[in-house]
Parts: C-alpha cells; structure tokens; sequence
C-alpha cells in the first residue's frame, strides 16, 4: 500500500515562490533537494501537527529546527506575546525585559556571568568569535568537519586537503585570506586539536564545539572529548567557545555543558532561547565579555536587538523550561523509546542502522556501521534516505528534508503519537527495502 499525498497548492506555491524568492526558500535546506520533491507551504501548526496548504497534517519532528520544544502555539509563549504586542514591537532603548532575560540566561547556565542579545544564532557565533578575538588579540580559530556554526564567512571554511591543516572557502565569496584563519579537526579527535594548537602555537584565538553535533545529524561527544578541549584551551589560553545554538535549554535547562559538567569561556545560544521569535545571545565570563563594547573595545551592534517582543516570547519559554524540569523527562523518555523503536524496526529487516541519540535529540544513519564524525555520517546512503523522508512524509510524519540533521522531540508528543512514528517508521523501512 503506498500513500501519495495532496499537494496541489504546495506545488503552485513553490512555483510563485521561485519567481521572486532565490530558489523559492529564504533558508537552502527548506528546499527539499537533499530528498528530492518539492518543499510543502505550512499555514499553521499547533501541538504536535505541522498543517500545510492542502489540508494534510503532520506530526512534527523538527520543530522550527528546535525552538518548539513544547509544540507549536503553546499558550504560555502565544498569551504573553499578544500582551506584549501593545506597547509597540520595537523601542530601540534599553527595557526592564532585557535584564529579566538576562538574569534568567545567568540563573539558567552557570558558566554564563553576562550576556549580549542578538538576533539569530550566526550573529552569536560571529560576534562570539570576533570577542575572543579581540580578547586574546589572536587570529585563527579550530572549528570541526561537519559542526554548523551559522553562515559567517569563518565558518564556511572545510578541511585543506592531505596534510595542509589551512582551510578553503567552502562557499564562493568567501575570501582566502578568510580562510586561512580558519584550522578544520575531525569532530571527537582531541589529538588533531592538540596538533594544531601546537602547530600554531600563540595562534589560536578560540576553538568552538557543538558540545553534541546536531548539524551532520545527532552525534555525540566520545568520553572526554569536551574536557580535553578544555585541558588544551587552559594549557595554551585558548578560549573555549560551546555552540549551544541547538543544545542550549534543550539537553537541560543548563544545556549540553550542564550535562556533561564541562564549563566553556564562551556559550552561543539561539533557536529555543526565543520561543519562535529571531533571537539569539553569546555570554560568558564577566572578564571576556567586557571587552564588548561599549564596556570595552570590541565592537558589536544591533538596531533590534533585545527587541521586546522577542524577549517577551523568549522569557516565557525559559521561564516554563526552569518551572518544569520535569519537562525535560518527558522528552528525553519519548525520544528514547522512539529511538529503540527505529533500532528494532530496522534490525527486524535484517539491518543494523545506526540511531544515535542524545537527550530529545536524535538521528537515523542508514549506516550499519558507528557514526562518531562527519566521515562516518558520510557513509549513509543518502539516496536511501531521501526515499525513506518521502515515505514518513506520505505516512503524515514530518522529519528533517536531510540525512545529516538530528530531529527534535517537543513535549506535545504522546506516547501514542511516539507509536505512530514507531509504526511509521517500521512501514517505511520495509517500503524503501522492498523497491
Ligand atoms: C542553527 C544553528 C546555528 C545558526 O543559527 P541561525 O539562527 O540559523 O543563524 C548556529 N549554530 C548551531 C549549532 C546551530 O544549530
């Protein structure tokens, strides 16, 4: 039995949209291409469902790539936002709510003493780094293959290739002078780290980790992987930055850094931290981050920053998340279960699928084989995936449109909801082996 859904209207829409919007989407990934088919046009969501413009409804797996971690709509962000919306959307002065989300971001994440509010999650990383730049009076940063960091120029730099540690331009536009400055390891190798904090020893400004990798699909820290960053950045003053964009309020009210007990210098946050609504933050350390200025000499604005609104949105959703802990239970058992779920589902057809997960965090490798780095996420059968996407998706189960994205649980999701995905995913595997 093989299910096609309507999408008569998405079709149409992503058509109109290609006219005036480059490649129809204002973010790449949106596009379906890793999955083939077109993207479908969403009008509302609430709960647990994603409702696009054909009437078909969807459980939803990613959530706005995370900050949904209580379902869509949840009244507690809706309510608080519609007062808010009254007393103007923007002043561009200071106001009473930035400090109540700052003292809460503090109350919530111990390693963080002050913090600047931003507006998306690549303004964190960027002003991040520049800051610990300026602070160390320094250049060249370590980044990891196939972490995502936002889309900064320094950022969008891969691996040299053989024994070259120098990076190239992973985009056009980004310059080689740009590249140069930026040093690639492989995630979980602490010596290649070691490597080139010697190799360029005085050089290194920062190294920035997602503590948990999300953004080559859901891959863990190996054991003490995090505290061996932070040995060689105590040992070489180096500032250890912890890109907690995705993890930050998701793995815990502390983040992945309260899960794993490891304190950075610096800490990026974005997605939850605004309820929905374009906000991001770097803090850190009073010592480094009053280099901002106008505390200190490192520059770094913005016009909406702090805007009421979005920290009205963000406030009632850290607020709930450090009211109920036991939100995080929740989420962390449903994934759990739908994990092992997806396990025995594949090991029933004979195949030893790799399913990594972390917390509400987790991701589907069709690999037999561990997935610990970007090289072995590569060795997915992504062609396998993008027919497995399109049959979840005909089964109404919503996921990411790419192997390498980790999925996200919000709390709306049932225990009868998680059957459903378990059942759809057995379906579906069975469905893509059988073709
Ligand atoms: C999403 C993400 C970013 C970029 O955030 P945007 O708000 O999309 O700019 C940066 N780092 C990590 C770890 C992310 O997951």
């Amino acid at each position: 039995m093989k299910k096609e859904l309507n999408k008569t209207r998405s079709i149409k829409l992503f058509n109109q949209a290609n006219k005036h919007i480059p490649g129809g989407v204002n973010s790449p990934v949106r596009a379906f291409h890793a999955v083939g088919g077109q993207p479908l046009f969403i009008r509302s969501a609430r709960g647990a469902y994603l409702y696009d413009e054909d009437g078909n409804s969807f459980i939803d797996m990613i959530n706005s790539w995370g900050p949904m971690i209580l379902g869509h709509a949840h009244e507690v962000v809706t309510e608080a936002v519609h007062k808010a919306i009254y007393n103007s959307l923007s002043f561009g002065a200071p106001s009473e709510k930035e400090i109540e989300m700052a003292e809460l971001v503090c109350d919530m994440v111990p390693s963080i003493e002050k913090v600047r509010m931003v507006n998306s999650g690549t303004e964190a990383t960027m002003s991040a780094i520049r800051l610990a730049r300026g602070y160390t009076e320094r250049d060249k940063i370590i980044k990891f293959e196939g972490c995502y960091h936002g889309h900064g120029d320094s950022f969008l730099i891969s691996a040299g290739s053989g024994a070259a540690t120098m990076g190239k331009p992973d985009s056009p536009g980004v310059t080689k002078n740009t590249a140069k400055d930026t040093l690639n390891a492989p995630f979980n190798d602490a010596q290649q780290v070691q490597k080139l904090v010697t190799n360029h020893k005085n050089e290194v400004a920062a190294i920035i980790v997602e503590p948990v990798a999300g953004n080559m699909g859901c891959v863990p820290p190996a054991d003490g992987f995090l505290q061996r960053l932070r040995n060689i950045c105590d040992e070489n003053g180096v500032v250890l930055i912890f890109d907690e964009v995705m993890t930050g309020f998701r793995l815990g009210p502390s983040g992945a850094q309260g899960l794993y007990g490891i304190k950075p210098d610096l800490t990026t946050l974005g997605k939850i931290i605004g309820g929905g609504m374009p906000v991001g933050a770097y803090g850190g350390n009073k010592e480094i981050m009053d280099q901002i200025s106008p505390e200190g000499p490192v520059y770094q604005a913005g016009t909406l920053s702090g805007n009421p609104v979005a920290m009205t949105a963000g406030i009632a959703m850290l607020k709930y998340l450090k009211d109920h802990p036991e939100t995080y239970d929740k989420i962390n058992s449903t994934t759990k279960r739908i994990a092992q779920g997806f396990r025995e589902n594949a090991n029933r057809i004979g195949k030893n699928y790799t399913v990594n997960q972390v917390g509400s965090m987790f991701s589907l490798f069709f690999t037999e084989q561990p997935v610990n780095n970007f090289t072995m996420a590569k060795k997915s059968d992504t062609n396998l995936f993008g027919r497995y996407f399109n049959a979840m998706l005909n089964r109404n189960i919503y996921l990411a449109p790419s192997q390498f994205e980790s999925l996200f649980i919000s709390s709306e999701i049932s225990s009868q909801q998680a059957d459903k995905i378990i059942h759809a995913n057995a379906d579906s595997l069975e469905e893509i082996h059988k073709e």
